[in-house]
This record gives structure tokens, C-alpha cells and sequence, in this order.
């Protein structure tokens, strides 16, 4: 940011405190330096004055933020809280250097897909062989500002045996498909479009589902797609102040989904999409600002291009949505993803309470901050579980994996699907009515019923 756009921007901020009222963190801890009115006043210190003496109290005040935008939201000026959040935490890096845990995973596994695949081979042994726990509170307690708290990584979900790049290799080309979900005729004919599917790390590695769904859903409305090789998205080092890691990250992908050659960019990470969207303001440059216009979230692609709703069937499931704040926030896309929900014949959809406050997982800072992380989590899980709900939704690996864990804290474990994985279970559903020659009224959609199973 140049001088005088932070100038301006440190302006706006009249210290009316409004934005303390929706900040999840100073809900939680009641504690004024973690919120965006005291990161303007702390990047006046460190900009204007230069007053790094605040020493490892600066990185706490930096870190101690999700990034959320409720306070952007929330101001009267529009103050981006999160952007002094950003700031601030270049500014410990370039002072003070980055803890090795985080040098390793932004500068040497992440920019790395074979070495991301390592990483998860590794873990998934050490879940297998109950060492996750173990491993997790080592990890823990190097990613930590303050104290080792064991516990995170040793709670992530059961790693799949197959990645999604074992089954769709990077360079997969995959024509569309018939309304069935197969190769048939369909995939003779000209495709709506060519699209490249960035899927990121985690719906790789971790919810090979979500995007098996996504493929499906797209090849079923006629769409051409391409699985690019890709590396991470840059989010985690650029969010962690690292940007020459997160600049890096970026150029990689801008290259790959260049030589995809397509007509545009779909992911279905809702993290992913936001960094995505950033490249042309990080890199600078026409190829970057043509992939980021290029970029579009599937909830919001379907629902704007148009989906199939003949081929539906029924789910009989309960379900509520969580907003990821990468989403709503971020990309403005507010209601997208429910609309897809409401377009399942048989699916009750129930709104739950804050819907779109922070899950607390944003990020590396449900590894830094476990404690604070759990607190703002369990609010979640307790609107979550209050609607009854057979499943909570959301468009975000990252919440998936808060959101299943911290409702299995609260009692009663509740899967987190896509809202794209609901909607090729739909499909599924009614390929299975149309092979049983149950009669199909166009206007209802097929009534065939899926398993009653939210997972
Ligand atoms: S960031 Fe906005 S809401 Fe918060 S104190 Fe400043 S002007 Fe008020
Ligand atoms: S981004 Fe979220 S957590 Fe950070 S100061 Fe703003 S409201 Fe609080």
C-alpha cells in the first residue's frame, strides 16, 4: 500500500468503536487491543513513529484477528480492519523474522504440490497409526505465539486413501457429460464452455468429495472441464504477512491457469476464490488481472449461468448453511449457495442464528490461537445444533473442518457438504428414479428419495 492511500486510510478511522460490537475475538476476550480500532492506532505507531519496541507484543496484537470483515462491515467509514491486521504482520516478519514452522510450510511445502503430498502421506500414517495427537501438539506448539497447545492438527478429519489428483490427474481434460453423469453422446457435443477447475489444497487432500461433486455437476450441464496443475493458492503466507512466499505461490498458478487456456476460473474453496481474485493487486501485472477476472466461485457460477433443475431428485434432509466469511465478505456472494439448497426438491433448509460471524477457524489461526478458537467455534455449533439441522453446509474446507469438529465438542458431530455435493447427490438421486421408470413429472422433478444420511 502506498503511503498516502494508508494515510487516508488511517484517517478514516474517527475511534468511534463501533466495530468492537461485532468482532468475534472481542467477544470472546473483552480485551480492546484485539480489535480494529487499536490496529489502526498500533499501525500509526509502527508506520509513523517507528516503534517496533513493542517486540513480540506487536505479533501477538497482529495475530489475535481472523480476518473476518465484521468490522469492515460494521464501520461507519469502512475501515478495513483486517488490512491493518495484514499490515501489521508484514511488518513483524520483516522485524522479527518468521517462526521455522511457518518458513517451512510457506517456502517449502506449500509452493510445493508433491511436498503438500508428502506432507498429507505422512499424516495420514500418523492417523493410522495414532501418532496424529502426538504429532499435532509438536507442530502446535511451533506455530504458536504463546503457549503449546496441543490438540489442533491431531483433530483434523481422517485423511481420504486417494486424493482427488489420483483419480482426475493434473492435465485431465473432461468433456461434459450426460445428464446421468456419463460419457455418453453429450460428450460429443460442443462443450457451454472450458472451464479450469482450481480445487486448492484442501479439497485435494482432505474432501476429495467436494470436488468430485463439482465435476460432476459441471459435466452434467455441458461444460468442458480441466483439472490444471496448480499449487497453493497463497492465502495462508499472504494472510501470515509472508507476501514475496504468497507472491511466489501466485505466479505459479497465473502461469499454469494461463497455458489451461479457458474460458473461466471455478473453485469451490471459498479462501481459494478470495486469493484468486487478489492475484492482479499482488502481482501487478495483465496476466495476473486476467486470472483474477477470470475467477468465479461455483456456488455463484451455477446460480448466475444457469443449472439442470430437471434432473433433480429428492434428498429428505434437514440442512443449515454456515456463511464462510471468504465468501460473503470477500466476494460478495451472500446467498448463492443457499439458493443452490433451495433448488433440492426435499431438502428443509433452516436458517440458523449468525449465520455469518466467523466459524474461528480462519485459517493458520485456529493453530495459533486453539483456545480462542474453540470458544468462537462452540457459539457456532450451538446455532448450528439449535436449528435441528441434519447437516451444516458451508462453501469452505477450511470451516468444514471447524464446523465438524467443534459440533462433535458440542455433543452432536454434524457433517459440513458443499452445497455442491448436496446438489450432485440430487442428481444421483434422480438418475436412480429415472433407471427405476418411476414416473417423472417435469415440473416436480423426480421423487426419488436418497438414504436419509446427512454425510
Ligand atoms: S475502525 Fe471504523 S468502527 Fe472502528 S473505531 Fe475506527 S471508524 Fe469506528
Ligand atoms: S477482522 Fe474480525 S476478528 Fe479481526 S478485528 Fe475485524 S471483526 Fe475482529
Amino acid at each position: 500500500m502506498d503511503p498516502e492511500e494508508l494515510e487516508r486510510r488511517l484517517i478514516d478511522c474517527t475511534r468511534c468503536g463501533t466495530c468492537l460490537k461485532d468482532c468475534p475475538v472481542y467477544h470472546e476476550t473483552l480485551d480492546e487491543q484485539y480489535t480494529a480500532r487499536a490496529r489502526v492506532n498500533l499501525a500509526k505507531a509502527v508506520y509513523y513513529h517507528g516503534r517496533f519496541e513493542l517486540g513480540e507484543g506487536l505479533r501477538d496484537i497482529a495475530e489475535a484477528c481472523l480476518l473476518c470483515r465484521a468490522c469492515l462491515e460494521a464501520c461507519p467509514n469502512k475501515v478495513d480492519g483486517p488490512v491493518f491486521a495484514r499490515l501489521l504482520r508484514e511488518r513483524v516478519v520483516e522485524r522479527f523474522g518468521e517462526t521455522a514452522m511457518r518458513r517451512a510450510a510457506f517456502r517449502g511445502v506449500l509452493p510445493e504440490p508433491g511436498r503438500v503430498g508428502w506432507a498429507a502421506v505422512a499424516v495420514r500414517a500418523a492417523q493410522r497409526t495414532g501418532l496424529d495427537r502426538f504429532v499435532g501438539a509438536i507442530v502446535t506448539g511451533s506455530l504458536a505465539t504463546g503457549s503449546l497447545a496441543a490438540g489442533a492438527l491431531g483433530a483434523l478429519p481422517r485423511l481420504p486413501a486417494r486424493p482427488l489428483t489420483r483419480i482426475h490427474r493434473p492435465g485431465s481434460v473432461l468433456p461434459p457429460a450426460d445428464r446421468d453423469g456419463t460419457d455418453g453422446p453429450a460428450s460429443n457435443h460442443r462443450p457451454k464452455a472450458r472451464l479450469a477447475y482450481f480445487h486448492g489444497c484442501l479439497n485435494d487432500r482432505v474432501f476429495p468429495q467436494t470436488g468430485l461433486a463439482v465435476i460432476d455437476v459441471l459435466r452434467r450441464n455441458g461444460y468442458e472441464v480441466v483439472v490444471p496443475p496448480q499449487n497453493c493458492c497463497g492465502l495462508p503466507a499472504s494472510a501470515g504477512g509472508d507476501l514475496a512466499a504468497a507472491r511466489g505461490m501466485a505466479q505459479a498458478n497465473v502461469e499454469a491457469l494461463g497455458r489451461a487456456v479457458a474460458d473461466w476460473l471455478i473453485t469451490d474453496c471459498a479462501s481459494c476464490g478470495s486469493a484468486l481474485r487478489e492475484y492482479g493487486d499482488l502481482l501487478g501485472t495483465d496476466e495476473a488481472r486476467a486470472i483474477s477476472a477470470k475467477a468465479r466461485d461455483i456456488n455463484e457460477f451455477l446460480v448466475t449461468e444457469g443449472f439442470d433443475r430437471e434432473g433433480l431428485g429428492e434428498v429428505a434432509l434437514t440442512v443449515t448453511y454456515h456463511d464462510p466469511c471468504h465468501l460473503k465478505r470477500y466476494q460478495d456472494i451472500p446467498a448463492q449457495p443457499q439458493a443452490l439448497l433451495a433448488a433440492i426438491p426435499g431438502l428443509v433448509f433452516k436458517e440458523m442464528r449468525d449465520a455469518a460471524v466467523c466459524c474461528g477457524a480462519a485459517g493458520s489461526f485456529v493453530l495459533t490461537h486453539p483456545d480462542l478458537a474453540g470458544r468462537i467455534g462452540a457459539r457456532k455449533a450451538a446455532n448450528a445444533l439449535a436449528t435441528g439441522a441434519d447437516a451444516v453446509a458451508t462453501a469452505c474446507p477450511s470451516c468444514r473442518m471447524q464446523l465438524e469438529r467443534v459440533t462433535v465438542r458440542a455433543g452432536r458431530g454434524l457433517p459440513a457438504p458443499h452445497p455442491v455435493e448436496l446438489l450432485a447427490r440430487s442428481y444421483a438421486a434422480g438418475d436412480a428414479c429415472r433407471r427405476e421408470r418411476t414416473p417423472v413429472d417435469p415440473a416436480r422433478a423426480c421423487q426419488a428419495r436418497t438414504k436419509a444420511s446427512a454425510g
